[in-house]
This record gives structure tokens, C-alpha cells and sequence, in this order.
């Protein structure tokens, strides 16, 4: 008997579902219902779109061979029905029957189904503040916002933009408007620091410290609290509690919501803060609804919480699951990891599992590794620093998180994709230091950025490296009197070490190279604490191991080193 299948939403994991389920079950009557009438688009593309690395939105909506992913094209390619510009207004769970309307007639019908899938995707989060429908504010909710956000620059009526949140979407959305376009960007952040809960505030402020470098106002720690227009309706400035800031554009990126709505009023089991509840099958409550992507609550795989992974990678992932649980095999989603990357200028950020942050919160024995090696051999032409965090938990000895800052090529992500995959199965310090990564020079370095950080892990769990955090060393550095009774031991090249012994003086920093430590360990002060400085700790760690052996044991490394410093930015730096 021919199943009918009603899918709502058309964008990631409803035409994946869709069409996976047509390959498995030919025969079936499958019917797509979007309420756009733009469908199938890379909704991740909409930054490279709006910056102009990508030329027209119909590549965003195109197959790898160039067809544009239309109506036409998902019926007569993939044989699959597809009602665009049609809202689902109600699911009938006694009759199943999903209630749609035709939004550019008003007529309405009724869908049948067998089976039924929610894709409903999520909605931003509109800012409750004054200003928010001024002419000139925009949500990324879809690709026709992303269309009239470039139309508006390339008719050269933006000068000034305003981002508004300083997660993934707003940091790209930045770069795309300062990058080609030279739009006079700021961005503001509500928390702290940027990309806040996907990496620890080190990478965020590495981040922050490039964003500056290129150009785009950060502000951290500063809300919006108002959006200002004028007399015809146009906005005109950003206010915060700390400045007005200009704007003729302001794109506000402050969050997404999962789209519920047709669970909730069609009874189906919704967490409290709004993901569609669903077992590892992507079932609803009711066996019959499936519902996968933006809407959907997931579970993290390292906590074991509930969580929202809004992701277009998994997206896809879950729409292949549903078309295979609806076609009657049996296919799991465990969860997510939470695994993100991203572009910004010239470097790529990208994270794996949680943060060290999070870690100490959810009651782990946490501690983490950062380092900072090259990306390739060092004598390997174009080589460049990578700097890492291993987050683990020192009692178990399982590795909870990674976190990977560096300049664009595939050396961070290579990582993080490796880690992500180990820390899904529960991986170890002990797993991370044996995983047998690939090496020719153009790619790594012998000892890989992902052994090298587990290495430090299992020289912290063995005590046999103490470190002093980076967050410490700074606040030492801003106020001496925070640690009065310190020195640096700086055993970097003479020439990099001489201006910081000029500017803070040798009772403060003491310069001895790290080819010269054994023979000159007595200019070592004994009766104060030492921070072994070097630029990525690796020399540090074994200088300490010397001056222990010589009965100096007051010592500390500096975590990641002046590699972690520089990117971060301190205005302390000797010019
Ligand atoms: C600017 C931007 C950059 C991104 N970058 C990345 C990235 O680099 N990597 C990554 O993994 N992810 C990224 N994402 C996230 C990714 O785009 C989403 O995770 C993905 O699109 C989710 O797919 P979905 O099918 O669940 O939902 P959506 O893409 O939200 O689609 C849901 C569709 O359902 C329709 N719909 C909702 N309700 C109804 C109804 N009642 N009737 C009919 N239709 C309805 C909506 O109109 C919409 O068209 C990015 C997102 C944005 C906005």
C-alpha cells in the first residue's frame, strides 16, 4: 500500500528526509510544504552570499552540477510533490490531517498523511527593545532578508551597520558586511565575550583581537537597549548603555527560538524552552510525527543534558534519519558533541564538546591543556601558530572538549574533527596521545597539534607540569600587587626578552635563554615565584623539570605562552 507522507518545511532536513525516503520507498506519495516560496537553500552560504564571495542567491539553491533546487526540479528529479508558499495552519493527529492554506490564494485544505514530519526549522530572536521594526532592522530569518541586506549595500545606501550579538551568525555577518563591501561595522555582545558558551573567553578574545585588527568595532559586555530611527521610520543608531553607536543598517543576531508552534497546539511533548521533544528514532510523542533539524531538542553526548544544536550539518544528518525510520529502518540520532567552526577574516575558530567554562559548571574535575605549536613542520614554508585547549576531566581522565584558533587553511578543522569524532566515544588523554593521525610536513607536524595537547594533559594529571593560567598571568601583569612576590623567567631569544627586561626592569624579568638554563640556573631567584616564559610552553615545561632537578620548585608555566599573549593583545607589549 502506497504510505503518504507529509513533510513541513523545505529547507534542510525536510527535502533530505524527502528525498531519502523516495530513493528507499519509490512508490510512496511524499508530499513538501514550505511556507516560502524559496526552498533547499544553504542557509550557512547567506554571509558568503551577502559579502559578495558568493554572486547570486541562486547558488545557494543549486545542486553541485548547477541545477537550482526548485519546485521543478524536486518534482520531476526527484519525483517528490512540493506545495511552496503554503502554511501548515494545524495537525489533525484523530484524522491525520495537516490543515494547509495557499498564501497566495487563501485557499485551504487538508493534507492526509500516513506519516508526518515537522522541519519547521527555528525563528530569531527579536530583541525585546524599542526599534525593532524601524526600517533598516533586520533579522537573518531566510535567504529573502539576505537578498534585501545586499541589495541595500550594493545600492550604496548602507555607510554604517550595526551587528547586534556576537554569536557564529554575527561574527560572520560582520565580517561579510567590513570585509569586501568596507561597511563601517561594530559589533555588540550582551555577554562578556563573543561566541559565549561555544569557546572559553581566551579564544573569544583572540577572536575579538582579530575582529579589531580588521577593522569591526567589538563592544563586549554592552547590550543593546534601544534601536533609534528617524522621523520617516529609517533607523538611524544603536543605543547601548555606554554609547550611541551609528547605524543605517542593523542586523540583529541575537539568538534563535525553535518553531513549536504546530507541536504545541497539536499536543506534542515540547521542553519548557521550546525544542520539540523527540526519542533517538526522531519520533514525537506520537509515533507517527516525525520532527528533526532547528526544531528539535537534542541530547549533549558529553553532559547528557538536553540541548538545542542548531546546525545545518545536522540537519541533514536527522533528515536521512527520519526518511530511514519512516521507510521502516531502524536508525538512531544519539546526539551532538556540538561541533562548530567558523571563518572570521583570516583566521578559523571552531570548537568541539564543551568548554572548559562549562565543565567547571557541570561539576567535572576540570582542567585543560592550551597550547600553541605550529601547524605544519616549522620548516615547512607558509607555517603558522595553532593554538588548541584539551578540556578534560582529571579524575577520569576523559577528554570533555577541544578548542582550536588559527589563521584559514584546514589545520584547525582537521583537529577539531578528529577530537569531535574521539570525544563521541568517550575518548581519554590516553586515546588522544595514541590517535594515529597523518603526517608529511605541507600538513602537520610530527608530533601532531592532537598528541602534543594530550601529552600536556597527561603531564598535568602526572603533576609533573604545574601551570599558571593565562587569565592569572594577565591580571599579574595589569596589577603587579595582585602577586607581589613573582618574576618572570623569560628564556625566549635575547632579542625578543630584552625589551620586556628594559620596560619592566630585572627585578621583575629575568632573561636567561633556554640554551643557557643549565649553565646559568644561579641567576635564578630562588626565595620567589617564577613564570617560565616561552612562546608556546613547550621549552618552559622542560626548563621547569631542570630547575625542579636542581631543587628550584617554585616555578609555574605560562600556559600557551607569548604565542597565546600576542593573539589575545595586551596593551603591557613592549612596542
Ligand atoms: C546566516 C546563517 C549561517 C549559518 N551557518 C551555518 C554553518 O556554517 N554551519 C551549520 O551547520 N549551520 C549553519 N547555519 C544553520 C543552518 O542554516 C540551520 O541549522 C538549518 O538551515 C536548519 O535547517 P531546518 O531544515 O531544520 O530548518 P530551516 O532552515 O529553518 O527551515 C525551516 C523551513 O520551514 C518553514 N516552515 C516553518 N513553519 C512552517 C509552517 N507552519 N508551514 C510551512 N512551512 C513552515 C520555514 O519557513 C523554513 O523555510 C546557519 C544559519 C544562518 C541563518
Amino acid at each position: 500500500m502506497t504510505e503518504k507522507i507529509v513533510v513541513i518545511g523545505g529547507v534542510a532536513a525536510g527535502p533530505k528526509a524527502a528525498c531519502h525516503l523516495k530513493r528507499l520507498q519509490p512508490g510512496w506519495d511524499i508530499t513538501v510544504v514550505d511556507q516560502d516560496n524559496l526552498i533547499s537553500y544553504g542557509g550557512c552560504g547567506i554571509p558568503y552570499y551577502v559579502s559578495g564571495d558568493v554572486s547570486d542567491e541562486s547558488e545557494l539553491r543549486s545542486t553541485s552540477f548547477h541545477m537550482v533546487r526548485d519546485v521543478p526540479f524536486f518534482e520531476r528529479a526527484k519525483g517528490l510533490k512540493v506545495l511552496t508558499s503554503t502554511r501548515a495552519l494545524a495537525i489533525d493527529r484523530q484524522n491525520k490531517t495537516v490543515q494547509v492554506e495557499d498564501l497566495e490564494s487563501g485557499k485551504k485544505i487538508g493534507l492526509p498523511y500516513d506519516q508526518l514530519m515537522l522541519a519547521t526549522g527555528a525563528k530569531p530572536f527579536v530583541l525585546p527593545i524599542a526599534g525593532v521594526e524601524l526600517d533598516g532592522v533586520f533579522t537573518i530569518a531566510n535567504l529573502h532578508k539576505a537578498v534585501e541586506i545586499k541589495k541595500r549595500i550594493a545600492q550604496g545606501k548602507v555607510d554604517k551597520a550595526v551587528v547586534i550579538g556576537g554569536g557564529a551568525i554575527g561574527v560572520e555577518m560582520a565580517e561579510a558586511l567590513a570585509d569586501l563591501w568596507g561597511v563601517k561595522t561594530t559589533l555588540v555582545e550582551f555577554m562578556p565575550q563573543l561566541l559565549p558558551h561555544l569557546v572559553d573567553w581566551q579564544f573569544a578574545a583572540m577572536l575579538k583581537t582579530h575582529l579589531q585588527e580588521k577593522n569591526v568595532a567589538v563592544f563586549t559586555g554592552e547590550g543593546a537597549t534601544a534601536i533609534l530611527g528617524d522621523a520617516n521610520g529609517k533607523v538611524t543608531a544603536v543605543q547601548t548603555p555606554e554609547r550611541t553607536l551609528e547605524a543605517d543598517l542593523v542586523i540583529m543576531a541575537a539568538g534563535i527560538r525553535p518553531r513549536n508552534e504546530l507541536a504545541k497546539e497539536a499536543g506534542l511533548a515540547v521542553a519548557p524552552w521550546g525544542g520539540i521533544v523527540v526519542n533517538q528514532r526522531l519520533q514525537t510523542s506520537d509515533p507517527d510525527i516525525y520532527a528533526a533539524g532547528d526544531c528539535i531538542a537534542t541530547t549533549n553526548l558529553v553532559t547528557g543534558r538536553e540541548t538545542h544544536a542548531p546546525m545545518g550539518s545536522l540537519a541533514n544528518r536527522q533528515g536521512r534519519i527520519v526518511g530511514d525510520n519512516m521507510a521502516g529502518i531502524n536508525s538512531l540520532f544519539k546526539g551532538v558533541v556540538g561541533s562548530f567552526i567558523m571563518k572570521a577574516f583570516d583566521r578559523c575558530i571552531a570548537a568541539t564538546g564543551i568548554t572548559y567554562e562549562a565543565a567547571c559548571a557541570e561539576g567535572f574535575d576540570a582542567d585543560y591543556a592550551l597550547t600553541a605549536p605550529a601547524d605544519r613542520a616549522h620548516f615547512f614554508p607558509g607555517e603558522a601558530v595553532a593554538v588548541f585547549q584539551l578540556v578534560f576531566d582529571r579524575r577520569t581522565r576523559q577528554v570533555l572538549g577541544m578548542q582550536g584558533f588559527g589563521v584559514m587553511n584546514d589545520s584547525i578543522s582537521a583537529r577539531i574533527d578528529a577530537a569531535a569524532v574521539m570525544i563521541t566515544q568517550g575518548a581519554t588523554i590516553e586515546d588522544f596521545r595514541d590517535a594515529e593521525m597523518a603526517y608529511a610536513p605541507p600538513f602537520s607536524a610530527a608530533i601532531d597539534s592532537i598528541n602534543a595537547a594530550a601529552f600536556v594533559a597527561d603531564n598535568l594529571c602526572a603533576d609533573r607540569l604545574r601551570k599558571l593560567d593565562m587569565d592569572r598571568f594577565l591580571a599579574w601583569m595589569e596589577d603587579f600587587s595582585l602577586e607581589p612576590d613573582w618574576v618572570a623567567l623569560d628564556i625566549r631569544h635575547p632579542q625578543e626578552a630584552g625589551p620586556f627586561v628594559e620596560k619592566f626592569g630585572q627585578e621583575k624579568w629575568v632573561a636567561v635563554p633556554y640554551a643557557e638554563v643549565r649553565d646559568r640556573h644561579g641567576e635564578v631567584p630562588g626565595d620567589k615565584t617564577i613564570i617560565i616564559l616561552c612562546d608556546a610552553g613547550t621549552r618552559s615545561y622542560e626548563v621547569q623539570i631542570f630547575l625542579d632537578h636542581v631543587g628550584k620548585k617554585n616555578t609555574m608555566v605560562l600556559s600557551g605562552g607569548f604565542n597565546v599573549v600576542r593573539r589575545i593583545g595586551v596593551d603591557w607589549y613592549p612596542e
